[in-house]
């Protein structure tokens, strides 16, 4: 796993980032079948939505120039809300 910039974290096939409403990093796939993303490191956009399930949670969100929109069929208290991609909280890559 490498930085880019400060949101993003580069995994094998794809990216990820740090969703504040899961408390846990979300994966992203790019190519094809997967996401598409704007290239930005700062303001990332990335269709379609994205739609991930942990148990009761549910966490379904835009995420669009840099900012989590979530959506209001997710099960956590960001429902409705949306807030800038934290800059990445995890120290593991050190
Ligand atoms: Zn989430």
């Amino acid at each position: 796993m490498s930085a880019i910039g400060h949101k993003l974290r580069k995994t094998k096939g794809g990216l990820m980032f740090f969703c504040p409403a899961c408390n846990t990093a979300h994966g992203i796939s790019l190519g094809r079948n997967g996401w598409q993303w704007n290239n930005s490191e700062d303001k990332p956009t990335f269709t379609p939505s994205l739609y991930s399930v942990a148990g009761d949670l549910k966490c379904h969100c835009f995420v669009r120039d840099g900012r989590i929109e979530y959506l209001s069929d997710s099960t956590h208290e960001f429902r409705g809300k949306s807030v800038d991609i934290p800059d990445w909280s995890f120290h593991s890559e050190v």
